[in-house]
């Protein structure tokens, strides 16, 4: 029996126990395993919590022996709940997360075994840098980088098993200071909008003294059963099918969209939410998505700095729990071909201290104008530096998403619906005319009440727009399923600091010259109408008439990662970066460096996989079948049968025949190419030729003679599980 036919009886008779989930309410188990401010109440001496407090809130340093205090109320918190190890969690930048566990169990010089938890363990250690990429920042001899505790991001409790560990969330700094991980940036350019923001706030409200950037996250993922998943090698190895034939019923009935939830999947859904929310991960929707076996969790929007940790530690949470459903959670930007992909929409905005959120349209001619001056510096910020923000969200998976007709394109563009384009070519047309008199009547638009109607009338909202306003925020929609957010959210959040910057330098200037505080925002603002209208676009992304439209408009057009990442090394992006704080160049070579490597390290592992599936799978599943027929025909004509009676077997015999030579020439000659490839020492055009020479040359031909065999090839002679097995057994 083959392994494919195994699993699939595995699938069927194989009842999965799922564990009990108590029918409580939500906010009885919301957060037990974390160390919020108000298990920190607790815990903690009234110094030791207003020193934490104000290091939350404020970002005031805690100083050590401060910092001994709160660790010992950590562990005393922690061991209550049978916690025996902690560790420091941090987000190098392979893309998942590290931890290194070590006990609070320790010897004392006189043999005395006891549990501790000192401050120095709390803010600082010395994980053992040297397996983690960092891109040339620091030899390998002199491995040295320490990860310090980031008290903005609170403690909280993994459990695995029996076991339990502290984990203490930190960002991960090489000796001479540079990051080696997503979260210190992320954290510099959150501070940077503060600032910005604050101060363009402060045109409009003296009393905003904090802006936060705020995110929520929309995660898109496929659940397949694991015993077909274990089948699969390419599964395995590449999170992706590198081969199958799309099945009669893909998804064309789109039948499965917020079609009901099947039982199996929706008491692996239970389990990781809940176990999602006992560390604090405000989950709120789950449904159907678009494709067979594909779905989508999303959580109340947070404050970016935490949203971030939460959608890494969701991922985390949801690999693991689905091993106890024996289902595995594909997070790929695209599992299967033919069949919709997975993305990861960012939606995002600026909330103030006062309240506000500063994406919502206002209520008041004073905040109309106040939502129209960050809504305009947004798109301005997309306008100026889309290159970069495409950059962002660059990666071999992704790839197989942007670019094709079914996700946002690879061109960066904004769409913000009729209504405020109609507001923002109002507030264009009045270009050299006084605005004295007629930015009243702009002002008084009812924004508040208007936009959410027409948001409402237009319910597709353009899914084809990588870059969406959907009424108070804005959706950054390119975004792969895979991607950890913070790189995304630290390019945004500094190019519209960045953009804020400049925005209040020009309204300083004419207030200096005498104009009046709101007319000179207005100007700004209409100026930077203009100057970024090209990037705004209402229509069909998906379709071939943007394209064309888009090149001609100047818009960059990058398809594949090893040319988009070109854009985070321009003297445009060294100025942006430095000038705002975020990398320095040295830390923006070394990220280039990373990506370029995680890049062609994907796609040789995909090619190695291919060349494995193809000799050791296919070709021989085929050859059997090749077998059988020329046994058939041989036999027939020994049987002097008319040959007439067996055209069909002598043709498709000839078909498997030329399939199999074309797999195996092909699949010789992306060994070669690779050959090729790995000779190259430059990683950008190393990684160019992996692009262009290896995957873009032979991955679709391989795929298009392996995917004619699986027609082909007797269903019992293949091994691997299909597109119909794997989409559709439950
Ligand atoms: P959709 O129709 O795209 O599913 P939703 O209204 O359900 O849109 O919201 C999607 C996500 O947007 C949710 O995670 C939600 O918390 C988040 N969101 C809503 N408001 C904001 C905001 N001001 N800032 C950031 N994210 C937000
Ligand atoms: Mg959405």
């Amino acid at each position: 029996m083959s392994l494919r036919t195994d699993a699939v009886n595995h699938v069927s008779h194989g009842k999965v126990q799922a564990p009990e989930i108590k029918g409580a309410k939500i906010t009885g188990v919301f957060g037990e395993n974390v160390f919020t401010l108000k298990t920190a109440r607790e815990y903690l001496s009234d110094e030791a919590y207003k020193s934490l407090v104000a290091s939350i809130k404020g970002g005031k340093k805690i100083d050590r022996s401060v910092a001994s205090q709160i660790a010992s109320g950590m562990r005393a918190w922690a061991e209550s709940k049978g916690v025996t190890h902690y560790t420091h969690w941090f987000q190098p930048l392979t893309g998942s997360t590290a931890e290194k566990h070590d006990s609070f169990f320790t010897l004392k010089g006189d043999g005395t075994a006891i549990e501790e938890f000192e401050g120095a363990a709390l803010i600082q250690q010395e994980p053992d840098a040297s397996s983690f990429p960092n891109g040339g920042l620091r030899a390998t001899f002199e491995a040295r980088g320490y990860s310090a505790w980031d008290p903005s991001s609170p403690p909280f409790i993994i459990e695995i098993g029996n076991g339990k560990t502290l984990c203490i969330p930190t960002i991960f700094i090489s000796y001479t200071g540079e990051s080696l991980d997503y979260k210190a940036p992320l954290m510099k350019a959150v501070e940077a909008v503060n600032k910005a923001a604050v101060n363009v706030c402060n045109y409009f409200d003296k009393n905003v003294t904090k802006v936060v950037p705020t995110l929520g996250w929309e995660q898109e993922y496929f659940v397949i059963d694991e015993a077909l998943v274990n089948a699969r090698p390419d599964l395995l190895q590449c999170g992706r099918t590198v081969f199958g034939f799309t099945p009669a019923k893909g998804q064309q009935l789109e039948d499965h969209y917020f079609g009901s939830i099947p039982e199996r999947v929706y008491a692996f859904m239970r389990d990781f939410e809940n176990e999602s929310y006992k560390l604090g991960i405000p989950l709120r929707t789950r449904h159907n998505e678009v494709a067979p076996a594909q779905f989508e969790c999303a959580p109340i929007f947070e404050e970016v700095n935490i949203a971030v940790d939460h959608n890494i530690l969701l991922m985390d949470v949801m690999t693991r729990v689905a091993k106890r459903h024996h289902l595995v959670v594909l997070l790929h930007e695209k599992p299967f071909a033919g069949i919709n992909g997975s993305g990861k929409h960012n939606n995002w905005s600026m909330a103030t201290d006062t309240g506000v959120n500063l994406l919502a349209p206002g209520k008041t001619p004073k905040t109309n104008l106040m939502f129209l001056t960050f809504f305009v510096n947004t798109i301005k910020a997309v306008h100026d530096y889309a290159d970069i923000l495409r950059a962002s969200i660059a990666s071999a998976s992704n790839d197989f998403r942007l670019g094709a007709n079914e996700a946002p394109p690879a061109i960066i563009s904004v769409f913000i619906g009729d209504y405020l384009t109609k507001v923002l070519n109002d507030v264009e047309s009045r270009v050299n005319s006084k605005f004295d008199e007629q930015d009243e009547a702009i002002l008084k638009i009812d924004l508040h009440r208007s936009i959410p109607e027409l948001l409402i009338d237009n319910t597709d909202r353009n899914r084809t727009s990588p870059f969406a306003f959907t009424g108070n925020k804005f959706e950054f929609r390119a975004v792969g399923s895979t991607a950890n957010c913070a790189l995304p959210m630290t390019v945004l959040n500094t190019i519209v600091a960045d953009t804020l910057v400049k925005f209040s330098e020009e309204v300083d200037a004419l207030i200096e010259k005498g104009d009046k505080k709101e007319i000179a925002i207005m100007q700004v603002i209409q100026k930077y109408i203009v100057a970024s209208k090209k990037i705004l676009f209402e229509g069909d992304g998906y379709s071939e008439a943007w394209h064309k439209e888009a090149e001609k408009r100047g818009l960059p057009n990058l398809k594949t990662t090893p040319v988009a990442l070109d854009a985070m090394v321009t003297d445009k992006a060294k100025k942006l970066f430095k000038d705002n704080g975020i990398y320095t160049t040295a830390e923006l070579e070394a990220r280039h460096e990373i990506e370029l490597e995680k890049y062609i390290k994907k796609v040789q592992i995909e090619a190695r996989v291919m060349g494995d599936l193809a000799t050791n799978h296919i070709i021989p599943a085929a050859i059997k079948y090749q077998n059988e027929l020329l046994k058939n025909v041989n036999l027939l004509r020994d049987a002097a049968l008319p040959e007439k009676l067996y055209k069909g077997q002598l043709t498709l015999l000839k078909d498997v025949s030329t399939h199999i030579q074309q797999v195996y020439e092909n699949t010789h000659a992306m060994v070669e190419e690779r050959k090729v490839a790995n000779n190259i020492e430059h990683s950008r055009e190393k990684a160019i030729a992996y692009e262009a020479k290896v995957k873009a040359q032979y991955f679709d031909k391989i795929r298009y003679h392996v995917d004619k065999l699986e027609q082909l090839v007797d269903d019992e002679l293949w091994t691997l599980p299909k597109y119909r097995e794997l989409l559709f057994l439950r």
